[in-house]
């Protein structure tokens, strides 16, 4: 056998392609915010993260723009070494007080700050429990902690289960050091952690939280504070993880939490210390995100009428909607085939959504991720619902 062999006969998505119904990789040309270019025709944009539109105002371009007349392109290098600017610290800075912790810590992408946080946090003897619909980068954190430290080190629980959560934890011995990893937002279901009783069980079996709040910050919370404002529980979640590709309309990650823990992973996390840090136009769009989001607390509000409105319309034509409190509306079809036939009329009929099937969610809940911007205005949303409604009769799946 060679090591090639399983890609050659890697065929599924070919099979897919042939059939016209492949709905991964499509190029976008131009982005208007709620509308794009693709496939050489505009196309209702309902399948983005950039939750308050920030990614194509114009201020946050032009920020970006000027960052990079004044300090170029890229850092080449680490920002252990070479590579901190004075608005990588002014970012730090901020992001700290936006979220009411001590200091934060920047990472290149929201995957590898998971990464980046998790593995230096665990050492021998000491403990992972994760949630087991966390996101892709938290899974990766904890496999390379089991790699390190053996295979107990790594506890899971069923998805937002606290009954479960407390049974494994209880059972772990008291003293030893424990981290609790839980998404704030699950990013496909749109599901909201449990977090008071998981801070109650946190709090009991002495556990450290990290919430990563990749899908909270900028969306839920006073003025997009996030998840643990939510729930007025800021101070109980001992590290608070975001990322920039949301809400912040740039490409990047943080955590925020005590000073000695944010130092102590600044100086033991190889995500960090051996990848180039953010660069200047990133950093710099994100700054004005921020001041922005601070500004005008109205884009939350309409950003959440928006994701409700059509939230409603589906369930109202009889789809079945998963129910939420996120501009993340998830419609569930149920089978892949289906899937991407009900995406492809779509994006045919000018809507671009998100196609999730296994293993993104468990098979038989497969289904179509919506998700909104402050940007969208009613005759985007009305044209969505149109035509969800248009091929979801062509389709059977509603009356
Ligand atoms: N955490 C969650 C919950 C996410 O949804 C994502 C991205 N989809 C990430 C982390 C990774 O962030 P990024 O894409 O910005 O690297």
């Amino acid at each position: 056998m060679d090591l090639f062999d399983k890609c050659y006969a890697f065929k599924r998505h070919e099979e897919v392609k042939a059939m016209g119904l492949y709905p991964y990789f499509q190029p976008i040309y131009e982005n208007y915010g709620p509308v794009v270019k693709m496939d050489g025709r505009e196309i209702i944009m309902a399948g983005s993260n950039n939750y308050l539109g920030l990614t194509t105002d114009p201020r946050v371009k032009e920020a970006a723009i000027e960052a990079i007349k004044k300090y170029g392109t890229g850092c080449s290098g680490s920002r252990y070494l070479n590579g901190t600017l004075d608005i990588h610290i002014k970012l730090e800075e901020q992001l700290a007080d936006f979220v009411g912790k001590e200091a934060a810590l920047l990472f290149s992408t929201g995957f590898q700050t998971n990464q980046g946080a998790i593995v230096p946090l665990i050492g021998k003897d000491e403990y992972v429990i994760s949630d087991k619909d966390n996101h892709a980068s938290i899974v990766q954190g904890t496999l390379i902690s089991k790699g390190l430290w053996g295979s107990d080190v790594l506890v899971r629980y069923r998805h937002n289960d606290m009954k479960h959560l407390e049974e494994v934890i209880s059972k772990l011995p008291l003293e030893a050091g424990k981290l609790i990893v839980t998404d704030g937002v699950f990013s496909m279901s749109g599901n909201i952690v449990n977090l008071p009783e998981l801070v109650r069980i946190a709090r009991t079996y002495n556990a450290r939280i990290m919430l990563d709040d990749a899908h909270g910050l900028g969306v839920l919370g006073k003025g997009g504070k996030g998840t643990a404002n939510h729930f007025g529980l800021d101070d109980q979640v001992d590290i608070i993880m975001g990322t920039f590709s949301k809400s912040f309309a740039s490409l990047g990650g943080f955590i925020a939490g005590e000073k000695p823990v944010i130092d102590y992973i600044k100086h033991h996390s190889p995500a960090l210390i051996f990848s180039a840090s953010m660069t200047p136009a990133q950093v710099a769009a994100v700054l004005k995100a921020l001041e922005i989001i601070k500004a005008e607390p109205e884009r939350i509000e309409r950003l959440h009428y928006n994701a409700n409105k059509v939230r409603r319309g589906l369930k109202k034509l009889g789809f079945n909607v998963l129910d939420g409190q996120t501009p993340i509306v998830p419609v569930v079809i149920g089978d892949d085939l289906l899937t991407f036939k009900f995406w492809r009329k779509l994006f045919d009929n000018g809507v671009f959504v998100n196609a999730v099937i296994s293993p993104a969610v468990p098979q038989g809940m497969q289904l179509l991720r919506l998700s909104f911007m402050a940007t969208h205005e009613d005759k985007h949303l009305d044209i969505v619902l149109e035509k969800f409604e248009k091929v979801g009769k062509e389709l059977a799946l509603i009356d």
